[in-house]
């Protein structure tokens, strides 16, 4: 294994681990051969904070297993017990909504994300989890997609629709991961010779990372 940063192929100062470690419980059962990718001194800045953010707003979503509520209960309360500020970050506008499941119509709360710091936290997995498949920097812009966020009416927008469909049309493939109840991965080759990379947390939020070809280095992040 190459000993260099996921992100800039400068020499390695630490390990970092991806998907962040908050998102997998603590029970040994959950953290079986957790992935480690180098990083250096630059790109190995802390984020735990944006990590956080975005495990919570996961495991809040529905359609989830119960490893995430799981999670909800134990670390999600809790993180927002310590911070006050990341609560009323988290939860900015919430209000009650009406939205249609597999058990018919649930009612549920919707509340705004920083879908920006969201996108960060994907991308940076992507990068990481390339890294660690591949063994070279993945040099290309990332594109972060999913259905399983909703625009601010409530709508999917254009590439949680693209998902939707893309979903509709293809078999499910086997998924990589050792900790399958919290999260699984899967790079899926295109015609093109582009990987597009299909992940999941807790059987249930899935995100699609989907290269923008005109580019030919990694996103700042
Ligand atoms: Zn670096």
């Amino acid at each position: 294994m190459s000993e260099k940063c996921y992100l800039c192929e400068a020499e390695k100062f630490s390990m970092e681990h991806v998907p962040a470690r908050c998102f997998f419980p603590e029970e040994p059962e959950y953290r079986k051969d957790l992935i480690k990718v180098p990083s250096c001194q630059q790109h190995n800045e802390n984020t735990s904070k944006d990590d956080e953010y975005v495990r919570n707003i996961i495991c809040m979503s529905i359609g989830n297993n119960s490893v995430a509520f799981k999670q909800f209960i134990d670390k999600v309360i809790k993180s927002f017990q310590h911070s006050p500020a990341l609560q009323s970050q988290t939860l900015q506008n919430t209000r009650k909504v009406y939205v249609e499941g597999k058990e018919g119509i649930q009612h549920t709360f919707a509340f705004e994300i920083d879908r920006n710091r969201f996108d960060k936290v994907m991308k940076k997995i992507g990068y990481a989890l390339y890294y660690h498949t591949y063994n070279k920097v993945w040099q290309r812009g990332l594109i972060v997609a999913t259905d399983c966020l909703l625009n601010i009416g409530l709508q999917q927008d254009e590439y949680g629709q693209l998902i939707s469909m893309y979903r509709q049309q293809i078999i499910e493939p086997i998924f990589d991961g050792k900790n399958p109840k919290v999260f699984q991965y899967k790079f899926q080759e295109t015609e093109s010779e582009e990987v597009i990379l299909w992940m999941k947390f807790y059987e249930g939020f899935e995100v699609f990372i989907i290269p923008n070809t005109n580019t030919s280095r990694p996103d700042e992040i």
